[in-house]
């Protein structure tokens, strides 16, 4: 197995991890409440879908 030559400076490291970032998820309105969602997921509150109401069909 291949063994690293020379450690990793705590620059490198620190450096390597700059890209190390938490993406905020992409969130918009409920067209058909307002709440808060995910973009092209179900809303959580009211269960619907591009308008329609997925969540309770009967
Ligand atoms: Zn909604």
């Amino acid at each position: 197995m291949a063994v690293p030559f020379r450690r990793t400076s705590k620059t490198r490291k620190n450096k390597r991890r700059t890209h190390f970032k938490l993406s905020v998820p992409g969130m918009v309105k409920c067209s058909h409440c307002g709440e808060l969602k995910l973009a092209h997921r179900v809303c959580k509150s009211c269960g619907t879908y591009k308008g329609e109401d997925v969540v309770n069909n009967d």
